[in-house]
C-alpha cells in the first residue's frame, strides 16, 4: 500500500510538470453502471453515422479487454479554456478546442513521456495511452476517479475547473491507489438543456448526436438535414453552447499551452473572410488544426448551410 501511494505521488507530480491539470486513478474493472445506458443509446441510433461506436461493445466497458493485464486506468485532464474570442460577432463560430493545433498529437506525446518516466523511475510497466483514440468511455473513467461528475450536457465537469478540458487515459499494469468518485453538482440547473440550439440534450446526460451541432458540423458526411436550417446558431465547426452557459465554467482559468493558441489570425477572420476562404487558405490555416478533419469540402458545406439560414 505504501508503494502504491508513493508511486502515485511521484507519478502525479510528473504529470503536472508535463501540463496536465488533474489526474485521477481507478481500478481497471468492468463499467457495470454504464452498460445499459450505452446499449440503449446505441439501440436508439443516437450515435448517428458514427457506426464505429457499435463495435467493441465489451471492450468499451472493460479496459482489461483493450489492454490485457491492465490493473489501473489513470485519467488525465488538459486545459484548453481561453478568454480569446472571435472579433467579428457575425463570423461563423468555431469551438474553442479547435483554435490551436490538434490536441491529439500534443497530448499523446506527453502521455508517452509520462510512460517513459514511469518505466525509468518506478519500474517496468506495460500499458497503452489514449486520447479520444480508442473504445474507452473516457468521461465515465474520469468521473469514477473523482475528476468531476458527468453533467446534464454529458461533459465531465470539475467544480474547481469547469469542463473545457481534454480527457486522456493511461491503462497500465501498475497498481496505484484508486481515488473516489465525486458527487453530482448540477442540482436543479437546466441551463445547458435550455441553451442547446437544436434540442440535442434529450434528457439529462443523453445527447442525440443526430441533432448535435458538433456531430452535424464535424462527423456527418452527407448534407446537413434541412430541419436544422436556422438552428445552427452560426456554428461552423463544433459547438460550445452547452458549456458556455454552464455556471461551473465561471471557474475556468485560461490555459498556458502555446500550441493551443489561435492559428493564422483565425480569430480576426470576418464573416466575409470565412465565406470567401479558398482551399489554399484553408490548407494553410488549418494545417495542424482539428478543423482539417472536415476537409475543405466539409467546411464549405457548413458555411453554405449557414449562408442559407
Ligand atoms: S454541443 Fe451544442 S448542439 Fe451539441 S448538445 Fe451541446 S449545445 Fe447542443
Ligand atoms: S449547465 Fe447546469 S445542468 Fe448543465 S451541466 Fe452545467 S450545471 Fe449541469
Amino acid at each position: 500500500m505504501q508503494n502504491k501511494s508513493k508511486y502515485k505521488e511521484i507519478f502525479i507530480a510528473e504529470a503536472k510538470r508535463l501540463g496536465f491539470v488533474s489526474v485521477g486513478v481507478s481500478k481497471a474493472d468492468f463499467l457495470e453502471n454504464e452498460a445499459s445506458s450505452l446499449e440503449n443509446w446505441l439501440k436508439k441510433g443516437s450515435h448517428g453515422e458514427m457506426t464505429y461506436m457499435e463495435n467493441n461493445f465489451d471492450m468499451r466497458l472493460d479496459p482489461r479487454i483493450l489492454v490485457p493485464g491492465a490493473k489501473t486506468v489513470v485519467s488525465l485532464l488538459y486545459n484548453y479554456y481561453t478568454d480569446d474570442r472571435q472579433i467579428d460577432l457575425q463570423a461563423p463560430k468555431i469551438s474553442k478546442y479547435a483554435y490551436g493545433q490538434d490536441y491529439h498529437d500534443i497530448i499523446k506525446k506527453k502521455l508517452r513521456e509520462l510512460m517513459d518516466f514511469i518505466n525509468i523511475n518506478i519500474g517496468k510497466v506495460n500499458g497503452r495511452v489514449f486520447t479520444d483514440s480508442a473504445p474507452i468511455l473516457e468521461r465515465a473513467w474520469a468521473a469514477k476517479s473523482g475528476l468531476g461528475w458527468i453533467g446534464k450536457n454529458a461533459n465531465l465537469i470539475s467544480h474547481k475547473q469547469g469542463s473545457f478540458r481534454f480527457l486522456s487515459e493511461m491503462i497500465i499494469d501498475l497498481e496505484l491507489e484508486a481515488d473516489k468518485a465525486t458527487t453530482d453538482h448540477c442540482g436543479s440547473c437546466t441551463a445547458c438543456i435550455d441553451a442547446c440550439p437544436t434540442e440535442a440534450i434529450e434528457s439529462p446526460r443523453i445527447i442525440n448526436a443526430n441533432k448535435c451541432i458538433s456531430y452535424l458540423s464535424i462527423e456527418l458526411k452527407g448534407e446537413i438535414p434541412v430541419a436544422f436550417t436556422n438552428k445552427m446558431d452560426n456554428w461552423v465547426f463544433g459547438c460550445d453552447a452547452c458549456q458556455d452557459v454552464c455556471p461551473w465554467n465561471r471557474f475556468s482559468a485560461p490555459h498556458n499551452e502555446d500550441l493551443f493558441k489561435p492559428q493564422g489570425g483565425l480569430l480576426d477572420f470576418s464573416k466575409e473572410d470565412w465565406h470567401e476562404m479558398t482551399e489554399e487558405v484553408f490548407r494553410k490555416i488549418f494545417k495542424k488544426s482539428p478543423v482539417k478533419r472536415t476537409k475543405y469540402s466539409g467546411l464549405t458545406r457548413n458555411l453554405d448551410f449557414l449562408k442559407k439560414s
